[in-house]
């Protein structure tokens, strides 16, 4: 560590010895056993392995949603569970964006206006708020949507747009669990496609969740977890030409 704290190297997050074990009717479910690594400014980070494997978990506990049972997560050598519970929630609106399996709207709101909402609850003016969330759409190439209604989109539309809203407060670190869990095989290669872009040309820090192997290619670090262990991690060169087109 140097004097203000932060660890010698610049990681976005590092996490530290991390186990957690759920009570489930008097019996302990190990969740996770001693996971450690480290995930560096600009990588697309891909934590895959079978349902079960404690990737959900592991997410809730990197960003700071579920207090481990022993070890550390450190943002930017910061550890987050010095934070109380307000702070933490106040630091996820502020800095993370995520995006889940699924998306939850306001159904009687435009795209534009269910995007700006995260901006507005941090204290930003409306209109300030609606003109960078049609800047995300055009970003993203999804500005044909800002008029229409949640209900109207399908599944594959919609966690695009649920994407766009994950960047509305242009987060230096953006978290998905399984976000084409859902989708059909069209749909989830679009998404990623976009995804992709967005971090080729934004080059922010991507944490994807997947059990999904057919887009490792897309992953800069590649963290295979297995019964809630780290059994592999390794930094390696993207192959974006190794990703199914379909
Ligand atoms: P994955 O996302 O890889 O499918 P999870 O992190 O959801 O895996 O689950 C890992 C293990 O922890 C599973 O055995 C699951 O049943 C258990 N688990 C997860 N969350 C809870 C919880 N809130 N209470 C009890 N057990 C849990
Ligand atoms: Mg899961």
């Amino acid at each position: 560590y140097n004097e203000e704290g932060f660890l010698a190297k610049d990681t976005v997050i590092t996490v530290e010895n991390l186990s957690k074990t759920f009570m489930v009717g008097g019996t302990p479910v190990r969740a996770l056993k001693n996971v450690s690594f480290e995930i560096l400014p600009k990588s697309f980070a891909i934590i895959y392995g079978p349902s079960g494997c404690g990737k959900s978990t592991l997410l809730h506990t990197i960003v700071g949603l579920e207090p481990p049972t022993t070890g550390k997560v450190y943002f930017r050598g910061h550890d987050i569970y010095q934070l109380d519970d307000d702070e933490r929630a106040e630091f996820r609106a502020r800095h993370l964006g995520m995006l889940y399996q699924q998306s939850l709207w306001v159904a009687a709101l435009p795209i534009s206006e269910n995007i700006a909402l995260p901006l507005i609850a941090l204290g930003e003016p409306s209109k300030t708020a609606l003109h960078r969330a049609n800047h995300v759409l055009e970003e993203l190439g999804l500005e044909e949507f800002a008029l229409r209604k949640p209900a109207e989109l399908s599944g594959g539309e919609q966690q695009k747009i649920g994407l766009a809203r994950a960047l509305i407060n242009n987060p230096w670190l953006l978290v998905l669990d399984e976000p084409t869990g859902n989708l059909d095989t069209h749909s989830a290669d679009e998404l990623m496609q976009v995804l992709q872009r967005f971090h080729h040309h934004s080059k922010r820090t991507i944490v994807l969740v997947t059990h999904n192997l057919l887009y490792l290619p897309f992953a800069t670090q590649q963290i295979y977890l297995k019964d809630g262990q780290v059994v592999d991690s390794k930094m390696v060169q993207q192959e974006l030409s190794k990703v199914p087109v379909r």
